[in-house]
């Protein structure tokens, strides 16, 4: 795709910083050399704005991000801002930007390189080879519902109580994403659900099936009980390609399928938001791992859940399938040639710093490159 990509560059606290220098690099190396063009603003979030100006966010930051194409975030947080008003918390600044930004779609990846594949608690064929989408709806659902709260009966005994609800255009709106994606992958959307217990469960399979017939029959449409998904996820997890779920049942699976993987350090996130007319959408990827202050400072933080982010922006954002797939090849090498950071580190294996490890994926991007 041609034309320039705007990226808002929010690195964040703690190992933040770091482990965006290391995207920075990798954005350099696709910029000389496959013609990727794009314009780069840099902005303060969490405590390190915090510091700056007494509030987790700048407002002129969200208005940024708002007209970014993509806003690629490190992390936030850490003890130093403990005790800082409620509302200028670190955290407060992401909360703010995926209502600002309304980022009701959450997609995180499940893929497992064949070299990592021992970190995994399955046996190796099962996960070997491993790449499932999660895509998670993010601002409805039980944990938003109302009524919500814990009565005191008055008794000794309290009473408490979620709500989960959703309405049709909710529902659609999330299917049709994972929908999309999955044309860009293997074509193939399993929709959970807990339709023989919820009545939310009915109307996400009516709607799901009603906007696939409508819209995408050229996809694959299988439904699955969330439990059996679950367990389906453990026994057979390289059956599925999108897995497409609410907010709570998104939230267990998502978690349970990063296990599959290994590590923390190699997990990328997205969340993005609804298509305007011009088929644009707002879109924030990110790291799962946090701002990691125990290791913060040190240069051994692994760096490539946030360069994995950077692959999912170029495929999902700037619809460059190409050169994620070479992004995630040269991740997938560099592993493959016995580099690791110290997380991820094993007997026989060469230990490097951060900086270390983008240097290695950058060397591996140029051979590859050469090579084909
Ligand atoms: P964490 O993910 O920061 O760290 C958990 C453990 O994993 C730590 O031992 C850390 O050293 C290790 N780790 C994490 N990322 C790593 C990486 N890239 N390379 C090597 N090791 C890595 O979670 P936590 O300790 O619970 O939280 C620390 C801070 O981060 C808290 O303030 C929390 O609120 C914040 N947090 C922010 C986000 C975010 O910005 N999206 C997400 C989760 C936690």
């Amino acid at each position: 795709m041609s034309g320039t990509h705007s990226i808002l560059f929010v690195p964040g606290d703690g190992i933040g910083p770091e482990v965006m220098e290391e995207v920075r690099r990798v954005i350099d190396w696709f910029a000389r050399k496959r013609n990727l063009h794009v314009e780069i603003e840099d902005a303060l979030i969490g405590g390190a704005c915090y510091d700056a100006h007494e509030v987790a966010i700048l407002d002129e930051t969200v208005e940024k991000a708002k007209r970014a194409d993509v806003v690629l975030l490190g992390a936030v947080g850490g003890p130093k801002w403990r005790d800082v008003p409620f509302e200028q918390r670190p955290e407060a600044a992401l909360l703010k930007l995926r209502k600002e930004l309304d980022l009701f779609a959450n997609l995180r990846p499940a893929i497992c390189f064949a070299p990592m594949a021992d970190a995994s608690s399955l046996k190796r064929e099962l996960v070997e080879g491993l790449d499932i989408l999660i895509v998670r709806e993010l601002t409805g659902g039980i944990y938003f519902g109302t009524p919500r709260g814990i009565e005191d009966l008055g008794n000794g005994e309290k009473s408490a109580v979620n709500t989960q609800r959703y309405d049709s255009r909710e529902i659609r709106r999330i299917a049709q994403v994972a929908f999309l994606l999955a044309r860009t992958r293997r074509s193939l959307v399993t929709s959970v659900e807990k339709r023989n217990v919820m009545e939310t469960g009915i109307l996400w399979h009516e709607e799901v099936t009603r906007t696939h017939e409508r819209e995408y029959s050229d996809v694959q449409l299988e439904h699955l009980l969330a439990d059996a998904c679950a367990m389906e996820l453990v026994r057979r997890p390289k059956r599925f390609d999108v897995i497409l779920a609410d907010n709570l049942f998104g939230d267990m699976l998502s978690d349970e399928a990063a296990m599959l993987t290994g590590s923390l350090g190699m997990l990328p996130s997205a969340s993005l938001g609804e298509m305007d007319k011009d088929g644009r959408r707002a879109a924030m990827y990110e790291p799962v791992h946090g701002s990691a202050p125990d290791i913060a400072g040190e240069s051994v933080a692994n760096p490539i859940a946030s360069v994995l982010g950077f692959a999912m922006a170029l495929r999902y954002s700037f619809n460059r399938n190409e050169d994620a797939a070479l992004l995630e090849q040269a991740v997938n090498d560099t592993l493959e040639d016995g580099v690791r950071t110290a997380d991820i580190w094993q007997e026989g294996c060469e230990k490097v710093s951060t900086s270390g490890m983008g240097e290695n994926i950058v060397s591996r991007l140029e051979s590859n490159a050469a090579a084909s």
